[in-house]
């Protein structure tokens, strides 16, 4: 998918397999050659694109600031790059690969972002940070592109979390097709992005349902697969 000319968002699916080196057949050179085939696909310099360590926080990083390096991921779980220079990574299987491109006026450089948000990122504030950020360096509007996570339909929880967290986030609220108390992060991340003033694109997809996708909840450990926004060279 084309963003903005030379921009392009994407997500992967199990056919590029496990991306993450924490996950999976614990085969780091498996990972690694994953790697650099889907940089090979996006037409990006071999080792140039960038993972992170991510902990379910909202912290944001500037790629400028972290030289690509396969050993040593930083950790946190949103990105933004400045000019688009630094392909970004991040990594789910049932948390919400949100991918972002920030327009400045006229001919100001674009920024890209990208967000890992699952419940806690998401409540933590994973995508304001994100949005500020791009912000701060210039973006005057938002496109925000949402992709393929577990689905309100299939994020059981226990009844106290539903309780807790409907009563101050009632997107959140919402009901397994098997009648439990259930999450629905995509709607709070609309929600979220709504109000942050961002243009959405959803890609719509279950990772829990659709076994083209790695999700954490049907198969533990089996991979991640990753959302990607990159300018290409
Ligand atoms: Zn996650
Ligand atoms: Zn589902």
């Amino acid at each position: 998918m084309t963003a903005d000319g030379e921009v392009h968002v994407a997500f992967t699916s199990v056919r590029a397999g496990n991306l993450a080196r924490h996950v999976g057949e614990q085969q780091r050179d498996a990972v690694a050659s994953r790697r650099r085939g889907l940089e090979a696909h996006m037409g990006v310099g071999s080792g140039t694109l960038r993972f992170l360590d991510q902990v379910h926080s909202a912290l944001v990083l500037d790629a400028a600031e972290h030289p690509a390096d396969s050993a040593h991921a930083p950790t946190g779980d949103a990105w933004i790059s400045r000019g688009g220079a630094e392909p970004l990574a991040v990594m789910v299987a049932d948390c919400l690969p949100v991918l972002l491109v920030g327009q400045g006026q006229g001919s100001a450089p674009l920024i890209t972002g990208a967000a890992h948000a699952g419940r806690e990122g998401l409540i933590g504030g994973v995508l304001e940070n994100t949005v500020t950020a791009m912000r701060e360096h210039g973006a005057e509007s938002v496109q925000a592109w949402v992709g393929p996570g577990v689905c309100g339909s299939c994020y059981e929880v226990p009844a106290a979390m539903h309780e807790e967290l409907g009563t101050v986030r009632p997107a959140l609220a919402s009901q397994t097709t098997w009648g439990t108390p259930a999450l629905d992060l995509r709607s709070e991340a609309e929600e979220i992005l709504r109000e942050l003033g961002a243009g959405i694109a959803e890609l719509a997809g279950c990772t829990l349902e659709d076994e083209t996708l790695y999700s954490h909840r049907r198969a533990p450990g089996e991979g991640r697969f990753a959302g990607l926004v990159w300018r290409a060279r």
